[in-house]
């Protein structure tokens, strides 16, 4: 053996004990693949208890119309204590609460800390939480007309509707949430679409809400071919969770439609592993096959995902369904959502231990929103030491200080 392969095999084995800790992890972490069996047991008792046949229960209006929004029905699939009953019952007074059989069907019923079930189900916190603010990013001083949300120079938000098929605990929007689904009335997405014609220098347009999927197949298509007919709209987004939470709302017509419409690109938010399911898979296959782009946008989470390990396993398991981990944002200061929050050193510490230790494309930026809506600002950990005369300084992902010579080549050499 010469010494070069020599050197290289040392440095493979030490390249190896850096991913020991992170393999033994996984031991214990549940997936949405490794719960399946569990899942799918799950759904046949709901399926039962609904009446459902398996058709029904994987067409996405079935699964609306019978979101689950009571405690009675609730409990029939979640083992709740009496208090816990009446904990959801006080804060579903104040907050919404609608869970989609398909995303009840992934919860552990026996785990009050399960991470799915903390997404979905109201606890006594939202509504006794003294801290925050309803409009942390001041997104009602941003709105030029009334749908949109502009705190950018070239693109801009037009919230189609206030709906989801889930409503989060930890929603941004949840002063947008009322007691009633409401699609955006027609005028004012015509007055929308106005803004943006008269507006040459929106080049990009997000659609969302609510959640951006929630709209009929055809009002989609009414809405791309109006938006495909503005000469300066180079691209159109959706945010979406529906791949997460009612993941048979991607259907062949809906990605008919936007196969014909690109560029586009779908944004969702996965959380957490569990939620990568083979429902999950397939419905970001579809999308992917329909030539959509697909990105997610998760939230940093205590209890859920504010663990290095979990968030490195949830962004390799988005890599597998053609989803691209886009942003990590740090919990905003919503009221409600208190119990989530974590301190800017942990989402640091998550970043630190994804560099290098997985491949680039499994990394999100991590971003802090601005107050008063001045925009994402990124966060990083500090890899540039410092910058000197002639040489900067750079910690590498191991914690190697090391000097690079950063002169221009002088001219004529
Ligand atoms: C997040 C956001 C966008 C999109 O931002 P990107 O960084 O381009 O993904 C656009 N407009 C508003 C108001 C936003 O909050």
């Amino acid at each position: 053996m010469d010494e070069k392969q020599r050197i290289s095999l040392n440095r493979a084995a030490e390249l190896k004990e850096t991913i020991a800790e992170y393999q033994h992890s996984l031991k214990g972490m549940p997936t949405g693949y490794g719960r399946w069996p569990e899942i799918q047991k799950n759904q046949e008792k709901m399926m039962k208890y609904f009446g459902a046949t398996a058709a029904e229960w994987a067409d996405w209006r079935w699964q609306l119309k019978n979101r689950i929004q009571t405690t009675e029905v609730l409990q029939e699939f979640l083992n709740l204590t009496p208090s816990e009953i009446e904990e959801i019952d006080r804060t579903g007074a104040h907050y919404r609460w609608a869970i989609s059989p398909y995303y009840l069907s992934l919860m552990d019923p026996n785990d009050p800390g399960d991470p799915i079930r903390r997404q979905a189900v109201p606890q006594l916190f939202e509504y006794t939480d003294p801290y925050g603010e309803s409009d942390p990013m001041g997104e009602a001083y941003t709105s030029p007309v009334p749908a949109i949300t502009r705190r950018y120079p070239d693109r801009l938000i037009v919230n189609v509707t206030n709906q989801c098929a889930m409503y989060c605990r930890h929603c941004q929007r949840r002063r947008n949430i009322g007691e009633k689904d409401l699609a955006t009335p027609r005028e004012q997405i015509e007055e929308a679409l106005r803004y943006i014609r008269d507006n040459k220098e929106i080049r990009d347009v997000l659609l969302t809400g609510g959640d951006g999927f929630m709209l009929s197949n055809k009002r989609i298509a009414w809405l791309l071919d109006e938006l495909d007919s503005i000469p300066h709209v180079e691209i159109k987004r959706f945010g979406t969770r529906t791949p997460v939470t009612l993941p048979y709302r991607i259907d062949d017509e809906l990605c008919d439609i936007l196969s014909r419409h690109l560029p586009l690109y779908v944004n969702t938010h996965f959380n957490h592993p569990l939620e990568v399911t083979p429902a999950a898979r397939e419905a970001c296959l579809k999308l992917a096959r329909a030539g959509v782009a697909l990105g997610n946008q998760a939230v940093l989470l205590k209890g859920i995902n504010n663990d290095p390990f979990v968030m490195r396993k949830l962004n390799q398991e988005l890599l597998k369904i053609m989803v691209r981990p886009y942003y990590l944002f740090h919990p905003k200061r919503v009221k409600g959502t208190s119990h989530f929050y974590v301190r800017v050193e942990e989402g640091l510490e998550i970043m630190e231990k994804l560099r290098g230790f997985t491949s680039g494309l499994a990394i999100p930026t991590y971003l802090i929103n601005a107050p008063h809506g001045y925009g994402k600002t990124p966060l990083l950990p500090t890899y540039l030491l410092g910058i000197g005369k002639d040489t900067v300084t750079i910690r590498t992902w191991e914690n190697r200080v090391l000097r690079v010579d950063n002169r221009e080549a002088e001219e004529g050499e």
